[in-house]
């Protein structure tokens, strides 16, 4: 008699047609031009219509199907129902073909924690740098980010009407990830990519001290992990807190499936278990390779200002 597929698998298929729902909401909502902004602790941390109805549909869709999942989403929930047409009850099928690792297949539905960012780099979405918007699912088990999918809304945007918008990445520990080309920075270049929106003078002493050949300003930790795996940057540094649990967990994993690594900037690595604070105080740093390099290189007054948790 055969089980079926692995619940986590189960968990994942369905996350990926989640997040390509939110994906399109996330779209629908800047072409109707009223993104309705709203200011949470101030003018560099915002919230729009699309923030809130993806992350709606997100935690809807998946608590319905999955209702012992733990999910901790960006953003409140309102107290009503939610609306009918955000529910996603769909799934990626290629994902349910796959064979689960074995350390994995025994999972149950209320061992898994479900990491929600509906729209991450909501600053870079309301001035248009839309690239840099991504919708982030993390799937966490024992503490480790496990499996993640990352939709790219207005992946190919630049390229106008015709070209396909959007694309939709997954990957998972044991299993590697899928829907892009992982690539390498040519010739071992250290290309060090960091915020736009929220630098100060530790953040880019820092990266100075990487002995960076060049340093990228671009938005979202999902896009900067793209950028690792994409072969664009060699390193994602962040020496401040900011980032939350549910900016890394899904890039972590998929950073995490191709041999990459995501710490804070001690080297130490972030747990995702469900009572975990949200805040990662001490920094981001995630390389493809090298990160033992990276990690020797950061200042001690960067060690001195972020403790580990
Ligand atoms: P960034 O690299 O600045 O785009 O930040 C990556 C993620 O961390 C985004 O979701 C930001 O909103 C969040 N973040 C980083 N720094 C801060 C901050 N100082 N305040 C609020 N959110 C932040
Ligand atoms: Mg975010
Ligand atoms: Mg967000």
């Amino acid at each position: 008699m055969s089980a079926g597929p692995a619940v986590v698998m189960r968990v994942v298929a369905s996350a990926y047609a989640v997040a390509e729902k939110a994906g399109a909401i996330v779209r629908k909502v800047l072409h109707s031009g009223e993104l309705g902004i709203v200011e949470k602790t101030g003018a560099n941390d915002l919230q729009t219509l699309a923030d809130r109805l993806a992350q709606q549909s997100i935690c809807a869709s998946l608590s319905r199907r999955f209702p012992k999942l733990t999910i901790i989403g960006e953003e409140e929930l309102p107290a009503e129902e939610i609306k009918e047409d955000l529910i996603e009850s769909g799934h990626s099928e290629e994902i349910l073909q796959k064979t689960c690792p074995a350390e994995y297949s025994g999972l149950k539905e209320e061992e898994l924690v479900v990491w929600v960012d509906p729209l991450d780099g909501t600053k870079e979405y309301t001035e248009g740098l839309l690239d840099n918007v991504t919708v982030l699912i993390g799937i966490a088990y024992g503490g480790k980010a496990i499996a993640g999918v990352i939709n790219q809304p207005f992946y190919n945007y630049q390229l106008g009407a015709g070209a396909t918008l959007g694309r939709t990445m997954w990957g998972m520990l044991g299993l590697g990830a899928f829907g892009f080309q992982l690539q390498e920075v040519p010739g071992d270049k250290r290309i060090v990519t960091t915020t736009r929106s929220h630098s100060n003078k530790l953040v880019m002493d820092c990266v100075d001290a990487m002995e960076p050949h060049e340093v990228l300003k671009v938005g979202g930790a999902g896009n900067k992990i793209i950028q690792l795996v994409e072969g664009k940057a060699s390193a994602y540094v962040f020496a401040s807190p900011g980032c939350k649990k549910w900016d890394t967990c899904a890039p972590e994993a998929i950073l995490h499936a191709v041999g990459g690594k995501l710490t804070d900037m001690h080297g130490n690595a972030y747990c995702y278990n469900a009572n975990v604070k949200h805040m990662n105080s001490a920094g981001i740093l995630a390389t493809l390779h090298h990160h033992e390099y990276y990690v020797s290189r950061v200042p001690q007054s960067v060690l001195q200002a972020l403790k580990s948790d």
